[in-house]
């Protein structure tokens, strides 16, 4: 069985990987893989959340708050990476993002689809 060590290991690990430079990521098939990554990451940290969590509630381990905080951080850290991607990739398919609620939207659209705010 593996440790909650082991898996906040592996999360950041996985983390610093796909963490790294979103910016210069130009083509589209690069971005996608890095969203994948991306998401990856985000499920390993949040195994090793589970597993903190798991430990702590069967007295194996103490819960460590700091280590909790650290993980959550990284996932919104990647969340929030993998968001500005997917905006990248709805501009330059010619989408528009709505800055309200993140929906892509058709080229020609005037209105969001998903709240009616105006695109324009
Ligand atoms: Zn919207």
């Amino acid at each position: 069985m593996k440790t909650w060590e082991e898996l906040v290991c592996k999360a950041k690990e996985l983390a610093g990987e796909a963490g790294r430079k979103v910016t210069d990521v130009a083509d589209l098939a690069k971005q996608k893989i890095k969203i994948a990554e991306n998401e990856k990451a985000i499920r390993a940290t949040l195994e090793a959340l589970g597993r903190l969590l798991y430990d702590s509630r069967r007295g194996d381990e103490e819960l460590q708050e700091e280590m909790v905080a650290e993980l959550v951080a990284q996932i919104d850290e990647l969340a929030a990476a993998n968001e500005d991607l997917q905006a990248a990739i709805d501009n330059n398919s010619g989408k528009k993002t709505c800055v309200v609620c993140g929906n892509a939207n058709p080229s020609g659209a005037a209105f969001c689809n998903n709240c009616g705010k105006s695109l324009d």
